[in-house]
Order: C-alpha cells, then structure tokens, then sequence
C-alpha cells in the first residue's frame, strides 16, 4: 500500500483533472478567436497577484487549475489566436499538444540510445520524412535542437573545428595563432548568427554582414570581394550564412550564387531558413532553395510554420559526423560496450539529455499528410498574396518588399502627407490595432521607413480575418485623416 504522504498523484485523480485539462483547451482553441491577442496585461499585474512564498503544504490541484483561468490566462498572448499576424505567425495543432502529453509522460532522457531508443529511432525517421518532403538529397542527415539561434549555433561550431585551428582542445584563450575568423552572412541575417559568435568566443567583430540589393538579398559580388579583402588581412573566413527568408522582409539570398563562392574558398556553407523552409515542401516553392542541396548544414524549424507546437529545430548536416566531431566526449559513467554502431544522441551537440520532440512532429505529419500540411501553407501563401494586391490597389497604402511568402511588408502613404510623418502615422496606427487586443502586427525599419509586417501562418486564419485586419487599419488610417 501506498502512504498517502507519498508517491504521485493517484491515478483516479490524474483521470479526473486530465478530462477537465483536455475540455480546457478544447475549448480554449474552439473560442479563442473571442480573446485578445496580445495580453492586455501590465507590467508586474501577474507578479504581484502570486504569493510570494511556496506552500508549505500540498493544494488541492482544483485550486491550482481555478488559477490558470484567473491568473495566467490574462497574462497570455494567444500566440494561436488566429488574428496573430506579428513576427511570425506560429501557431500548434491540437494532434501537436498530444505529441507534448506523451513526451512528458515518458519523461525520457535522449543521452544513449538504449536510454531513450524511441526517442533516437523516432527522431532519425521522422527526419528522414521531413526531408523526403523538402526534396533534400538523401546525404542530408538531421538532427533536431531546441531553436534555429542553437541549431545555427552548433552549425558554427562545426565550421569552426574544420576551420582546422584546434579550437575543441585548445580554445582560443591566450593563443596568439589564431587569426580573426569570419562568418560571413547578409545585413538582414537573423540576430542568432551574431549570438551564435559571441557564444563560441569568436566574438560579434568576427561577423561580417555583406551588403543587399533593392530586395534585400545579398548581392554576391559584395560577399566575395569581402572575403578576398579578409584574406588579404590575414583574417581567416570560415563560414557563410545565406537565409531564405529573412527576418524583417522573407527575402530570398541567392544560395547557389552564394554556394559557388563558399566552395571555391572552402567554407562551410550554413543555410538559414528557419521560418521559410517549410515551405520547401511546395514543388511550385522549391525554386526559392535552389543551391542548398550543395550546403553542409541547413536549419528549419518545424515549429515555425509546420503546426508543431514549441520547440522543434532540425539542423541537417551533409556530414554528420563533423557534428560529432566537434561535440563528442564520452564520460566513463555512460561508455557502453553493447549496442555497437547505434546513434546516441548526446554525441551531436552540448546538450547531454535530449527532449522527446520526434514525437510530436510525427504526429503533426501523419494525422494531416504530406498533401493536408501542402494545403494549408498554400492557403497561407494565398491569403498573404491576396492582402499584399489590397495593399497594391488601394491609393493611400503602399508594399515596402516583394512577398515571396506569406509576410507583408507595407505601410500607409496617404497623399498630401509629408515624409516626415508617415513613419509617425504608420507607428500610431499599428500601436493603435495592436492595443485593441483585435490583430496583432509588428514592424521593421527600411531604409529608415518604419513598415508593419503582416504575416500569415496560423493553423486557425481565414479569409476573414485578413479582412478584419485590413477593414480596421483602413479605419485607423481615415480616423487620422481627420485629425
Ligand atoms: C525565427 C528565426 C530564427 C530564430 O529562431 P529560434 O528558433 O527562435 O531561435 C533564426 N533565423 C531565422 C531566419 C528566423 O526566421
């Protein structure tokens, strides 16, 4: 018999609550179209409602539960919300949540194969289908981490150890041989490249960003006069980073230009595509990628826009092992002599314990297929493309970047006002929509033009709710007018 001061919570209890917790968000996905999208919350509201000190004694886990309606559901921003148009539109699927269930169930470890075999078979598997879909040559092998910031940085980390410097024995400290090294990528690259350098002791001097053209790609002349001005500094390029599909606009760097350049100096060539890669499973999006089959590793994050909930990054490496390489250091406590030639996962990068994450990918690609997941981001391609030809046509909004996906980039330019005051009036007007809790968008500066990005990619967005976003920023605009 159990003592009822110790163990878990009893199984008749877990039933209970576990029936009441799915009903919660079932029928918080089926209404939340009636929440705010962003948390209408202030600063410290949540903290200063909580104790400040833990129980001493256990609570009735129905009290707690009362809590997450009252206290933490205000203080959520309803990433899922289909009105959710900022940053990246990223949202889970409900089949996305039960992959998480499981994967806290087990509770597994993936360090040694024989500690989580599922969870390394899985993974191997379901990586393998990913890339079947992206149309990934068949000598990509994936490994998945938590987010692009720390795939990207094991990226550098690999093309740093074959930089051949020595860098996983000797480190960088206190040696005067190692030159400068330099990653090379666009001035529109994702912030996790410059982190990624600072993380690895090369430092943000190591990073330098080429010039675009009027569509935000890098221009590859610029990269490789860079390089050559490097080499002849004594400096010691390493690593070039195109992206397909940039932060601010999706731009598109022109990775087979850009890959001809990397080979002909030996660099290791690191795609990023962490938000547009899924679209890679549309043939008519392919060409887009043109040239990353010739990379040495490419990230992708499924839980950006394939409906997995966070978090789920894959890094495919041409050659895996120069990961492992880079990485592997077995202590005595985990050396094994059975189960030769397996896959552990703790080998590929700085994490030891590794979270079930194939899991819930697989669920997400089985329950809609190949053709369902197709669907839903044409529709998303579709839908952003129908908003960019409103902006388009209409005479008092104007598109600041080409829309090769499913992000708008546009601002409001109405006659009669002076330049001076558009990015005034386009910051009121978002700050405005974002406030009412109705839509939630965001922006960038280009060119020093302040521009609202749109963007397209939940699992629950409509036809309608494009239009509700374009009718209230019409309104916003023609209320300012009047001013
Ligand atoms: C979102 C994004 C990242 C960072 O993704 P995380 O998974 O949050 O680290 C990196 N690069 C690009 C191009 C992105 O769109």
């Amino acid at each position: 018999m159990r003592s009822p001061e110790l163990g878990d919570m009893p199984a008749d209890e877990f039933r209970r609550y576990g029936y009441q917790i799915v009903d919660t968000i079932a029928d918080y996905f089926e209404n939340i179209y009636t929440r705010p999208v962003l948390s209408q919350a202030e600063p410290d509201w949540l903290r200063s409602n909580l104790p400040s000190e833990p129980p001493q004694q256990g609570e009735e886990f129905g009290g707690v539960l009362a809590d997450v309606d009252r206290l933490i559901m205000p203080a959520v921003t309803h990433w899922n919300h289909p009105s959710f148009h900022g940053l990246f539109s990223t949202s889970t699927s409900s089949v996305g949540v039960f992959g998480e269930m499981f994967a806290a169930a087990f509770d597994m470890k993936a360090m040694l194969w024989r500690t989580a075999p599922a969870s390394t078979e899985l993974e191997d598997v379901v990586l393998d289908w990913l890339r079947q879909m992206m149309g990934l040559p068949e000598y990509f092998e994936g490994i998945i981490y938590d987010t692009a910031s720390v795939s990207t940085m094991h990226a550098i980390a690999a093309a740093r150890e074959r930089a051949n410097v020595r860098v996983r024995d000797e480190g960088l400290s206190g040696r005067p041989d190692v030159p400068l090294m330099r990653v090379y990528c666009s001035e529109h690259v994702h912030s996790s490249i410059d982190k990624a350098c600072i993380t690895l002791g090369l430092g943000i001097r190591s990073v330098r960003k080429i010039e675009c053209n009027d569509r935000f790609e890098m221009r590859p002349e610029m990269l490789a006069e860079a390089i050559e001005d490097d080499i002849s500094a004594g400096y010691l390029p390493i690593c070039v980073i195109p992206t397909v599909g940039t932060t601010s606009t999706s731009s598109v760097d022109p990775v087979d230009a850009v890959a001809d350049i990397a080979e002909k100096y030996g660099l290791w060539l690191h795609v990023d595509t962490a938000y547009a890669g899924s679209t890679a499973i549309l043939p008519e999006f392919r060409h887009y990628f043109k040239g990353w089959e010739r990379a040495d590793s490419i990230v992708v994050n499924p839980h950006k826009w394939l409906f997995t909930p966070f978090d789920l990054s894959v890094l495919y490496c041409r050659e895996l092992d120069e990961l492992k390489r880079a990485f592997s250091l077995v202590a005595e406590y985990l050396k094994t002599t059975d189960e030769a030639g397996v896959k552990n996962g703790m080998d590929y990068g700085i994490q030891l314990g590794r979270r079930f994450r194939a899991l819930k990918l697989w669920f997400v690609i089985r329950y809609f297929g190949v053709e369902g997941l197709q669907a839903r981001l044409r529709e998303h391609c579709r839908l952003a493309r129908l908003f960019g030809a409103w902006v388009d046509e209409s005479e008092q909004w104007e598109l600041l970047a080409p829309v090769p996906f499913a992000l708008v980039c546009f601002r409001a330019r109405p006659g009669g006002l002076p330049e001076t005051a558009v990015n005034e009036l386009n910051e009121r007007i978002m700050n405005e929509i974002n406030a009412s809790g109705d839509a939630y968008l965001s922006h960038t500066k280009l060119s020093g033009r302040y521009t609202i990005r749109l963007s397209v990619g939940s699992i629950r967005v409509e036809l309608r709710h494009l239009e509700k976003v374009w009718r209230h920023l019409n309104e916003s605009l023609n209320r300012r007018s009047y001013e």
